[in-house]
């Protein structure tokens, strides 16, 4: 397989890039190569350093621009090689939400957390359960992290302790892309979910165990996940999507009437994650129990507005079956059962580590469609 597999006509995300010649601009990866949208089309939406103003226009533009798009690959005019253009964070984020909304996940944390208590608390199948995350952070995948210090404190040590966090993980997701947004006051219904999200990215929630175990309680996750969050370079647009879409795995319950969904309201995309080049898991995005539509009408049942560019997260993706989990932390089962690397034992994430995460989905011509990755490499405290 070529780095030009899936990502064919039936694909064509969209990034932002830039050459030595030119300022940071939108594109669309076509095979190997990069279309340059700003010099193809003329459009001031395209000659900006995000893709906000474009996916702003809404799904009529959308459509009608990805309509367009193989006329203007056909004529070789304005594509650049992957490989000589530099790739940025394709949008300006605007709020970070994170949600929990794999059951399997879910519960492996509550199990590890809370061992005394029922793995999922009472609101988990009533509600997708989420915090606001911090937006300021999110970085393009290929950035380095930098291992966060912090307050920690196992629970055989009588007092916290400050320094680099000692249970450095991630977490495999999908993250949503908010393109047009809405009205303080109005609410987004289930139904129109494909009116008002653009895209999906590749995720990777960044997350220090021992610094969240400790302050997690009573308000939720903090300076545990803030340091960082990755996402992928390109935004596949739902349109490439369409032959992706599944039925949820069940929700029992039935969940209250804002959030009702019909079939095929899942995504079956398969997620690997590869630690130093050796593929150590592979959660599946079918297995998810709450759908996007459902994560986005409840972001906004309260009349709480969503802005272009807002940014949320699926949650770790966790599927039933040990070699599915999404996070070092259930792989090691809370670090007590090592998995092993290429024969070597292993637990958190070390120094110089690199996690890619990847993405392939059924595309519209039958095929396979790859999503963009998601790379960084752990860089020791400072
Ligand atoms: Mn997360």
């Amino acid at each position: 397989m070529t780095d030009a597999a899936g990502y064919g006509l039936d694909h064509l995300p969209y990034g932002v890039f830039s050459t030595p010649e030119r300022d940071p601009r939108v594109g669309v990866r076509f095979e190997d190569s990069v279309l340059d949208l700003a010099a193809a089309t003329g459009r001031p939406e395209f000659a900006q350093p995000s893709l906000n103003a474009f996916i702003a226009l809404g799904a009529d533009e959308w459509a009608e621009t990805r309509a367009a798009l193989p006329a203007l690959i056909e004529t070789g005019a304005h594509r650049h090689p992957l490989d000589e253009v530099t790739l940025h964070l394709p949008i300006e984020v605007g709020d970070y939400v994170d949600f929990y909304a794999s059951e399997q996940h879910a519960s492996n944390v509550g199990r590890m957390f809370r061992p005394d208590q029922e793995p999922l608390l009472p609101n988990w199948k009533h509600l997708p359960v989420g915090y606001h995350g911090r937006s300021g952070t999110v970085v393009a995948s290929g950035t380095d992290i930098i291992r966060p210090c912090g307050q920690r404190k196992a629970p055989t040590e009588d007092a916290p302790s400050y320094g680099p966090s000692r249970r450095l993980d991630i977490e495999a997701e999908l993250g949503f892309v908010v393109g047009v947004g809405t009205k303080l006051g109005e609410r987004v219904s289930t139904g129109a979910f494909k009116d008002h999200t653009f895209g999906v990215v590749g995720l990777n929630d960044w997350s220090a165990r021992d610094i969240q175990a400790w302050e997690y309680v009573p308000l939720g996750p903090f300076l545990g996940k803030s340091f960082a969050t990755s996402i992928s370079n390109w935004i596949t647009p739902l349109a490439a999507l369409d032959n992706a879409w599944t039925d949820l795995p069940g929700q029992d319950p039935e969940p209250l009437d804002y959030l009702a969904v019909g079939e095929r309201a899942g995504l079956d995309i398969t997620v690997e994650v590869v630690l130093n080049g050796v593929v150590v898991s592979r959660p599946p995005y079918a297995s998810m129990y709450w759908a996007p539509a459902q994560m986005l009408a409840h972001t906004t049942v309260n009349g709480a507005s969503v802005r272009t560019g807002d940014l949320w997260g699926s949650g770790t993706i966790s599927g039933s079956e040990p070699d599915q989990r999404g996070s070092f932390l259930e792989l090691s089962w809370g670090g007590k059962e090592p998995f092993l690397v290429d024969g070597v034992e292993r637990t958190f994430l070390e120094d110089g580590d690199e996690v890619t995460l990847r993405y392939t989905a059924r595309g519209t011509s039958g095929g396979t469609i790859t999503l963009g990755e998601v790379t960084g490499r752990i860089l020791p405290a400072t």
